[in-house]
C-alpha cells in the first residue's frame, strides 16, 4: 500500500493527503504544465469534461463546476428561488457551511433534529418544519452515509418543496442503484482538499437533471452571465467559477474515487470488528441497500472529551464533527436559538469521535487507533 510506513506506529494523521497524491503526481505535473503554459486556466475544456464526467458518475442530466461546496448549495438555493422572506429547511447537526448557504442565498434557516442512528435529517420532524413560504429541505449525508431520502422525498413532494441534497461529504455512495447526487431536485458537492473526491485547493459542483436549474448556476457562478455571451448580464451573479486546473486535477481523481472509497469501507469493517467490545457505539450500519462511503468513522461514546484528549497524546489524530451544534453557534445563538431546541443533534455534538479514515492508511495504522482507544476508555 502505497502510505506503508516501517517500524512500529506512533502517530497516525487524521488524514494524509500525500498518500492521495503520490497515485497521481505524474500526470498531475504534466496537467499543471500544459494548463499554466497554455493560459486556460478558467471556463476552460478541462471544466467542461470534468462536469461531464462527474454527471455521468452521478447518473445526472448535469453538474456545473464552482469554487467550493458552499457556493453550491448557495447557487442552486437562489436556481431553486431560495431569497428574501423565503424558508430553508435543514439540520443543526452538520457543517456550519449547510446553514451559512441558506443564509446567503437570503433565506431564512429553519432546523429540525436529525434521527440518532444516521445522524441525518429526521423524517418524522420534518413536516411539522414546513410552510408556506418554505422552498427547500437540505438533507446532508452526513460522514458518507445518504440520509432517508425516500421518507423526505414522500414529504417534500407532497408539499411540493423541493429536495436540495448536501452531498458534500457523500461521493458515490448509493441508494440502492442511484448515486448521491442524483437523489433528490439538485445536489451540492464539496470537492475540499478533505473531502472523498478532492481538489488541490477549494472547489464544488451543483448537480441535477433540470436544464433550467444548471443554467441558472452556471450564469450565476460567472457574474450572472447570459448563457453563450460572457457579456450580457442577465441577474446579479458571483465569481464562483471552478478552476480549470482544479477541474483537471479532479478528473485524475475521479478515476480513482470508487477504488479509494472501496478502502475506506474496508477499512469501517475492520474498525468495526477490532471495536467489538470496547465501550464506544460507532454509529450504526445502514439498512440494506443503503451504500456508506465513510468520509468519517464516528463512534459514539461517554467521557468523549477525556478519550479525545488521551488519543492524541497518543499520536492519534482523532476529532469531532462537530463539538457545537449549528444552532447553538454564537452566530445562530444571537437570531434566537437556545440549548434544549434539538437535544438529538445536542446529544451526537457531546458524545460523537472521529477516527482516522483515509485512503491508503495501514493496518498497523488502524491498529494504533485502535490500541489506544482500548488503553483510553478503559483508564
Ligand atoms: C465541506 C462541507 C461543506 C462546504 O464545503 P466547502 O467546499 O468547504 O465550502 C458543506 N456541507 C458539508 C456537510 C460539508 O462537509
Amino acid at each position: 500500500m502505497s502510505g506503508a510506513t516501517g517500524g512500529a506506529v506512533t502517530r497516525v494523521p487524521p488524514v494524509d493527503l500525500g498518500r492521495q497524491y503520490a497515485e497521481i503526481r505524474d500526470a498531475a505535473r504534466d496537467v499543471f504544465d500544459r494548463l499554466a503554459t497554455s493560459g486556460a486556466l478558467t471556463l476552460g475544456d478541462e471544466l467542461e469534461a470534468f462536469e461531464a464526467e462527474w454527471a455521468a458518475y452521478c447518473g445526472t442530466g448535469g453538474a456545473v463546476g464552482v469554487a467550493s461546496g458552499t457556493e453550491a448549495l448557495q447557487l442552486a438555493l437562489i436556481a431553486l428561488g431560495a431569497g428574501p422572506g423565503t424558508e430553508v429547511v435543514t439540520v443543526p447537526h452538520t457543517f456550519i457551511a449547510t446553514a451559512e448557504a441558506i443564509v446567503a442565498s437570503g433565506a431564512s434557516a429553519v432546523f429540525v433534529d436529525v434521527e440518532a442512528d444516521s445522524a441525518s435529517l429526521d423524517p418524522a420532524a420534518l413536516a411539522a418544519a414546513l410552510t408556506p413560504r418554505t422552498v427547500a429541505v437540505v438533507p446532508v449525508h452526513l460522514y458518507g452515509r445518504p440520509a432517508a431520502m425516500p421518507a423526505i422525498g414522500e414529504i417534500c413532494g407532497r408539499a411540493g418543496v423541493a429536495v436540495l441534497e448536501d452531498a458534500s461529504q457523500a461521493h458515490g455512495a448509493r441508494l440502492g442503484e442511484r448515486r448521491v447526487g442524483a437523489l433528490g431536485r439538485a445536489a451540492g458537492f464539496s470537492f475540499y482538499p478533505t473531502k472523498n473526491l478532492g481538489a488541490l485547493g477549494d472547489g464544488g459542483a451543483v448537480t441535477s437533471d433540470d436544464p433550467a436549474l444548471l443554467a441558472t448556476a452556471r450564469s450565476l457562478r460567472h457574474h450572472g452571465s447570459a448563457p453563450g455571451d460572457a457579456n450580457r448580464h442577465v441577474r446579479d451573479g458571483f465569481s464562483a467559477r471552478l478552476d480549470n486546473l482544479q477541474a483537471a486535477l479532479l478528473r485524475l481523481k475521479l478515476r480513482r474515487l470508487d477504488g479509494w472509497n472501496d478502502e475506506r469501507r474496508r477499512l469501517a469493517m475492520r474498525y468495526r470488528e477490532r471495536l467489538a467490545g470496547l465501550p464506544v457505539r460507532p454509529l450504526p450500519a445502514p439498512p440494506d441497500g443503503v451504500d456508506q462511503v465513510h468520509h468519517l468513522f464516528v463512534v459514539e461514546l461517554d467521557e468523549r472529551d477525556r478519550v479525545l484528549a488521551a488519543l492524541r497524546a497518543r499520536g492519534v489524530g482523532a476529532a469531532v464533527h462537530y463539538p457545537t451544534p449549528v444552532h447553538l453557534q454564537p452566530v445562530w445563538r444571537e437570531r434566537g436559538h437556545r440549548e434544549g431546541e434539538f437535544p438529538v443533534a445536542e446529544r451526537l455534538a457531546a458524545r460523537v469521535l472521529s477516527l482516522p479514515i483515509f485512503p491508503g492508511m495501514t493496518d498497523a495504522e488502524q491498529d494504533h487507533v485502535v490500541d489506544a482507544l482500548a488503553d483510553a476508555v478503559a483508564s
